[in-house]
């Protein structure tokens, strides 16, 4: 992953330091205080999405964990950020707060966090340290920039939506690439389930 401040690279990041600005998650707690309180698959604080849009997007997210049942993709919408930048407030958030029903930590957290700051029109995407094998952060870019467009013109349901649809697509495409790596070459007399 990248430091959501200073973008250096660095990896498993729960209780790290970055070794380039020192942010620590610490840090973070004296900038954004208490862990806000979430809803399942969409958070509004902003309260000012449409409940038929909310509706849209939870069942677009119920979608996305009926095809990948160890994630769950969360979507949290702010009316602006306050002591950070959205991908601080995100990372932070993604740390503190769980919104995986398995309680998964570390490699085993698949789930995705959308966050979105109304004020600046600006959205960052965390992922859990365990799809950081599967996606790349150039993935996380172009699932940002699907969004973009939307968000500038203060649609912030499609440019949802669009991010979504991206991450599901691109997820599709690489458990389907981790299922043809694994695929074992010796003959299938005997199945791994019957052990
Ligand atoms: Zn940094």
């Amino acid at each position: 992953m990248r430091c959501p401040s200073c973008r250096e690279p660095f990896a498993q990041a729960a209780v790290a330091q970055c070794p380039r600005c020192k942010l620590t998650l610490r840090r973070l707690d004296t900038r954004f205080g208490t862990v806000p309180r979430h809803s399942r698959f969409v958070t509004d604080r902003s309260a000012s999405l449409p409940l038929r849009d909310m509706r849209e997007l939870r069942s677009l997210l119920n979608l996305f964990h009926r095809k990948f049942p160890q994630s769950i993709f969360s979507v949290f919408v702010m009316p602006r950020i306050d002591g950070g930048t959205i991908a601080e407030f995100i990372f932070w958030l993604a740390n503190r707060a769980r919104f995986s029903s398995l309680g998964a930590t570390g490699g085993d957290n698949f789930d995705v966090l959308l966050g979105i700051d109304l004020r600046a029109r600006a959205a960052a995407l965390q992922i859990g340290y365990g799809l950081e094998n599967y996606l790349s952060e150039r993935d996380l870019e172009r699932a940002l920039a699907q969004s973009s467009a939307a968000l500038s013109a203060n649609d912030v349901p499609r440019g949802v939506r669009a991010c979504v649809e991206f991450m599901m697509e691109r997820m599709r495409e690489a458990a389907v690439a981790a299922e043809e790596h694994t695929t074992p070459s010796s003959s299938a007399t005997s199945s791994p389930s019957e052990w």
